[in-house]
């Protein structure tokens, strides 16, 4: 349905409510140039325009769409520059919507060679708003409303031809109609905001690279980083690749630094030790510069991340390069102790049966010379203690190579041994254990060939000795008869009285 028409004298748009009605109305439709007939008697949602000789066609009606949204900004008395995003020097820059009032509002206004759907001028900018319909923007228009930057924005209605009009410009005043900015409102002052942000930031990594290098100087020291170098190798026929810890990262002490290059982005120095060197390089600017890769020898580079905080990183290790080989050659050693330390406790918990039978009568002399077991019927064989009914992995236990009842009740005794509350080393405990009843002939061979600080958790409990004995002591544990704590363990009463039987 019609509702804007035009003036048939002055050309001005006229809406069906402003009229007189019939021909009366005196308008014309915009598009096809027919006189019209208003229908407004009716009531304000069927009043409308019809056509006087000719038939409406669609084009007619679209154009209706186009003029009712202009009508809207024209005569809008505030109007909501809606919200600003692009990416400038890769970084994202937004500015939130903000409603400014509106100073004078015209239709078609002459730009350049140009012509403008709405010219807006608000107290916070003046604006060109394009509507479209049916057609986008011509690229020509936009590009120039760019080149002069002249804030200009484009709303797409093409979603609402089907709908009446009114739907259309309900949108439009809650701003859910889609838009793009041909030239955004606020660009320039934006991006000379983020510059100067970015000028601020340039001057903050100079200051706090420069303090950086100067208590380098001052200490005559330096964190040098960790550094992990590639290496492929064939797993099972594929070929896999990891990294190799070829350097831990510790700090340098130097005999002799020298400031070699000091420029506007970047400082270079020479850290002299022993009869060696290394450079030392604080990037001021976040790019390397060709020269950094002319040095010669070990670079060590200070950059700034992502949260302005230094780090810093190798350039260049030709020193550190040459441990490769022989990392390559621990870290096979490694992963083969591992990988048969990992069949031995599995070997160990399926023979769990086999080991019972060779070491129970052992056990069952152990039990009663240590009073664990009272009987009044000698006859009778003898049960287990009621504690290893709750038993844990035992994984750990194929260490003693020893059935694990027999392993647990030895190394209740040695702990009863100790003074209740006093500090335990894992490790010593570890050791008298071994001394009592010995360890798997593989054991010393894996323990020094694995990499503890490469290890899980679940592996350390099969190779470390100190895990190794923690995780045994977890049944005790359970029943609080002793208390974890890092460096140790601490009895708290007896854990042989978890062990006795009587009958
Ligand atoms: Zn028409």
């Amino acid at each position: 349905m019609l509702e804007y028409a035009l003036d048939k004298n002055s050309k001005e748009t006229r809406h069906i409510g402003d009229v007189a009605n019939g021909l009366e109305c005196l308008c014309i439709c915009p598009v096809c140039g027919d006189d019209l007939v208003a229908k407004n008697h009716t009531n304000s949602i069927t009043r409308h325009f019809s056509h006087h000789t000719k038939n409406e066609s669609s084009n007619c009606k679209m154009t209706q769409l186009h003029i009712g949204a202009q009508h809207f900004f024209r005569t809008s008395e505030q109007y909501l520059l809606p919200k600003v995003a692009f990416i400038y020097k890769g970084d994202q820059l937004t500015e939130e919507s903000v409603y400014s009032k509106v100073v004078k509002g015209e239709l078609e206004s002459r730009i350049g060679s140009y012509s403008a759907d709405v010219w807006l001028e608000t107290d916070l900018a003046a604006i060109a708003i394009e509507v479209c319909v049916t057609h986008k923007n011509q690229i020509k228009k936009t590009l120039y409303y760019r080149e002069h930057r002249i804030p200009a924005i484009e709303y797409d209605l093409s979603g609402y031809v089907d709908c009446p009009i009114n739907e259309a410009l309900e949108d439009l005043k809650a701003n859910k109609v889609p838009y793009r900015w041909l030239y955004e409102w606020c660009r320039e002052a934006m991006i000379s905001r983020h510059n100067e942000k970015l000028h601020q930031k340039r001057l903050f990594i100079k200051k706090k690279m420069s303090l950086k290098a100067k208590k380098m100087m001052l200490d005559n020291s330096l964190y040098l980083p960790k550094l992990s170098l590639p290496y492929e190798y064939e797993k099972d026929g594929e070929r896999v690749s990891q990294y190799i810890d070829v350097y831990n990262g510790g700090i340098c002490h130097f005999d002799i630094v020298i400031n070699e290059v000091k420029s506007k982005d970047h400082l270079i120095f020479k850290g002299m030790y022993k009869n060696k060197f290394i450079w030392v390089v604080y990037l001021l600017e976040d790019r390397v510069p060709r020269e950094i890769s002319y040095l010669d020898g070990s670079v060590v580079l200070h950059r700034i991340n992502k949260l302005d905080e230094i780090y810093s990183e190798w350039f260049k290790y030709p020193e550190l390069k040459k441990r490769l080989p022989e990392k390559i050659r621990l870290e096979k050693l490694h992963s083969a102790a591992l990988k048969h330390a990992k069949e031995l406790a599995f070997i160990y918990v399926k023979s769990n049966e086999l080991l019972s039978r060779r070491d129970i009568s052992r056990w069952e002399k152990w039990m009663i010379k240590s009073n664990c077991y009272v009987t009044t019927d000698s006859k009778q064989t003898m049960p287990l203690p009621a504690i290893f009914s709750l038993k844990n992995s035992t994984l750990s236990l194929w260490v003693f190579n020893t059935w694990d009842v027999l392993t647990l009740c030895c190394l209740a005794q040695l702990v009863d041994k100790k003074p209740i509350q006093t500090m335990i080393s894992y490790t010593d405990m570890f050791n008298e254990l071994a001394d009592e009843i010995g360890v798997h002939e593989d054991y010393v061979d894996i323990e020094r060939n694995v990499i503890l600080g490469r290890l899980t958790e679940l592996e350390s409990d099969l190779v470390d000795k100190a895990e190794i004995i923690g995780s045994a002591l977890s049944i005790f544990e359970s029943r609080m008869v002793i208390k974890y704590e890092k460096e140790g363990f601490k009895r708290i009463s007896s854990l042989m009285a978890l062990l006795k039987i009587r009958r």
